[in-house]
């Protein structure tokens, strides 16, 4: 890889090319990899998606609902970004979630769309059978080959180191692949992308780790904050680490989780967040995506879609007093400056 240039799934462009960037999205995903490969029987997927039955699997899921993996559909909804101004989508998906970078690639040359993809380890219960056995050193060796040589096999290369899946509290292989990832960040010079445990405490402990295997905090990305630090004074002092903010979970209007007892956000109170980091001057470190991994949250189930927040929430940031430059910092200039390779340490 190149300093200063993002790699895509098609190689590589200038930061200045990527455009309106949503940060983390998944365009193909399931989340049972390693033990369907196994021959691990499997819950049953449950029924197909109706109007009758979408807003009860939109409240608590499905094994069908989570599964999405159809190329062509894929390829659908990624044109429906691009037509509302959509210019990349990090695609945060890493192989124990079914990454697969022949699929990116051509969804990527049908819809114009530049595709940044993701590569290591998910949560504990998705990673691969033989998780306790793996070293940190091969974690890390498979981590920098994908992104310097080419992931699964092929030449098509990872732009990105993650997600990352930690739980709280976290789980030994969480934090030996959290540390893998780090170095991988430093030898590469790609971004580390984090998904922190459900709780308020775990980014500031997940950026503790960072710090402590070498990590540079501007190079961190820490995802799903929405459901996670829900109060502005531990938002600011995480953003005081100096690592990037990413409130990924737009689109997601329920007041109910079906994860975890917790009370969500809605749109205008993750403006809101916004708004505040923005005053509290942390603009230049702030990233939004709708983290889609489920059908129901594409426009073909009657989801909101991967263009919600072009569509949707940009002109509810304009009423709610956001100006031109702090949006585009969020969609533009902030992802450009993140998904450029630095030079590697
Ligand atoms: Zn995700």
């Amino acid at each position: 890889m190149t300093v200063g240039l993002v790699t895509t799934v098609l190689g590589e462009i200038e930061p200045s090319e990527l455009g309106r960037t949503m940060m983390h999205e998944h365009l193909l995903i399931t989340f049972d990899r390693w033990a369907r490969d196994a021959g691990i029987e499997q819950p049953p997927e449950g029924p197909a998606i109706t109007l009758a039955n979408r807003g009860e699997i939109a409240r608590h899921s499905s094994g069908l609902d989570h599964r999405i993996d159809d190329v062509d559909e894929a390829i659908a909804e990624t044109r429906l970004y691009a037509e509302v101004g959509g210019g990349t989508i990090v695609d945060a998906t890493n192989p124990d979630l079914t990454r697969d970078p022949e699929a990116l690639r051509t969804i990527s040359e049908a819809t114009g769309v530049h595709v940044v993809m993701g590569a290591g380890h998910y949560l504990n219960e998705h990673h691969p059978l033989d998780m306790d056995e793996r070293s940190e050193e091969q974690l890390f060796e498979e981590m920098v080959g994908d992104v310097t040589e080419g992931a699964d096999g092929t030449s098509i290369r990872s732009g990105i180191i993650g997600e990352i899946g930690c739980q709280y509290p976290l789980h030994p292989n969480e934090e030996k692949t959290l540390r893998a990832a780090t170095r991988a960040s430093l030898a590469t010079g790609a971004a580390l992308l984090i998904h922190p445990g459900r709780d308020h405490r775990a980014p500031l402990e997940l950026m503790r780790i960072v710090i402590e295997a070498g990590g540079r905090p501007e190079r961190a990305i820490m995802s799903h904050l929405d459901r996670t630090v829900f109060e502005d004074d531990e938002l600011v002092e995480l953003a005081k680490t100096g690592c990037y903010l990413e409130f990924d979970l737009f689109g997601q209007e329920s007041s109910w989780y079906m994860h975890a007892p917790i009370d969500m956000p809605n749109d205008a109170t993750r403006i809101d967040h916004l708004q505040h980091l923005i005053a509290e001057g942390f603009g230049d470190r702030l990233l939004v995506a709708q983290d889609i991994c489920r059908k129901v949250a594409l426009c073909t189930y009657g989801g909101p879609g991967y263009g919600h927040i072009l569509r949707n929430v940009v002109p509810m940031m304009q009423r709610k007093g956001m100006s031109a430059a702090e949006i585009d910092a969020i969609l533009i200039d902030n992802p450009a400056r993140i998904l450029a390779m630095i030079e590697p340490s």
